[in-house]
């Protein structure tokens, strides 16, 4: 199934413990789309303005991903700066820059409005909703968002949630969201706003799904070096909803098993700036980690009554 994404596409400048760059090609919707574009096909939705060159084009071109969605206009593209001290979980944005953003009207391309699947990538909440109205009883409507939305467009993120059934969310969005410090009460209180599937993403701690049928939780897979985080909350999205999508009625299990597909990409993403190591990923080094990720959790199917067995008074 066909995914649409509304989102930012950006210059990013980074800093990190390991180096740094400017100018690099971001964006909420830029991560997602890469990374779903290898499991599903890929409708983009954002603008972006006269600074934006043909070769930065190439790597949506590369990954099939369709363009029919992306406006450019006159003006200066979204750009975003953030830094990373040592703890990879641990950002501070430094310089939001909405420029082209600040006026976008979101159109979606003629037969876009039937699109099953819709990811509202983090932007602004409005932009979002404009989708969300233009589009046609998708089967699934997914969401993210930012701090910085939370805290100041809250109402127009209220509407828009009310009408989203997965919500991606980290764990400080999480207590901004809902006031509370607890994650089970806070996933409650995000269920009474209107998703029923809540992805916590923790970071270098993992995720956890929640989802009416049971909660899931996979770990973040250890690499070697972490040398940038940016895009990796869009590219464990953009892993998580391809897979599903690419499934004709997904239930609980593919659930889980998009849970792992999503810490795969996002894996993968934190091991170079912007695009650069996605844009040469392989199949075989997706499925690759994908087997690795099994070796990390799987265990035995030991009876839990037979565990203190020979040992219990
Ligand atoms: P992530 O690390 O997955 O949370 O996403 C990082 C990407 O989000 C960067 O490439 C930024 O360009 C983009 N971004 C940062 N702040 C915002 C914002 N307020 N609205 C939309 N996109 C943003």
């Amino acid at each position: 199934m066909s995914i649409l994404v509304v989102g930012s596409v950006a210059f990013d400048n980074v800093k990190t413990p390991t180096g740094g760059g400017t100018d690099l090609l971001g964006g909420s919707a830029t991560h997602f789309a890469i990374a779903a574009s290898f499991f599903s096909q890929v409708r983009l939705v954002a603008v972006v303005g006269e600074d934006f060159e043909d070769r930065h084009v190439a790597p949506f071109r590369e990954r099939r991903v369709d363009l029919a969605g992306l406006q450019r206009v006159a003006g200066r593209t979204f750009r975003w700066a953030g830094e990373y001290g040592d703890d990879p979980n641990d950002r501070r944005t430094l310089d939001t820059q909405l420029n082209v953003f600040a006026d976008f009207q979101p159109r979606i391309p003629e037969g876009w409005a039937r699109s099953p699947v819709v990811f509202l990538a983090n932007i602004d909440p409005e932009l979002q909703w404009h989708v969300i109205e233009q589009v046609d009883a998708p089967a699934i409507v997914a969401a993210d968002t930012m701090n910085f939305w939370i805290d100041s467009k809250r109402a127009g993120l209220l509407r828009t949630l009310s009408r989203v059934r997965i919500l991606f969310v980290n764990d400080s969005e999480l207590r901004d969201l809902t006031g509370r410090r607890n994650i089970v009460q806070a996933v409650d209180a995000v269920r009474a706003m209107g998703p029923q599937v809540v992805v916590v993403k923790r970071g270098e701690h993992g995720v956890i799904v929640f989802q009416p049928q049971g909660t899931f939780a996979v770990p973040a897979y250890p690499v070697r070096e972490v040398v940038d985080p940016t895009g990796a909350g869009d590219s464990f999205a953009g892993g998580f909803l391809g897979y599903v999508a690419s499934r004709l009625h997904a239930g609980p299990p593919d659930y889980r098993r998009a849970a792992v597909v999503g810490s795969v990409m996002a894996s993968f993403q934190v091991e170079a700036f912007s695009l650069d190591r996605v844009r040469t990923l392989t199949p075989g080094e997706i499925a690759e980690r994908y087997r690795g990720f099994r070796d990390l959790t799987c265990f035995d199917d030991l009876d839990p009554d037979a565990l203190l067995g020979a040992a219990a008074p």
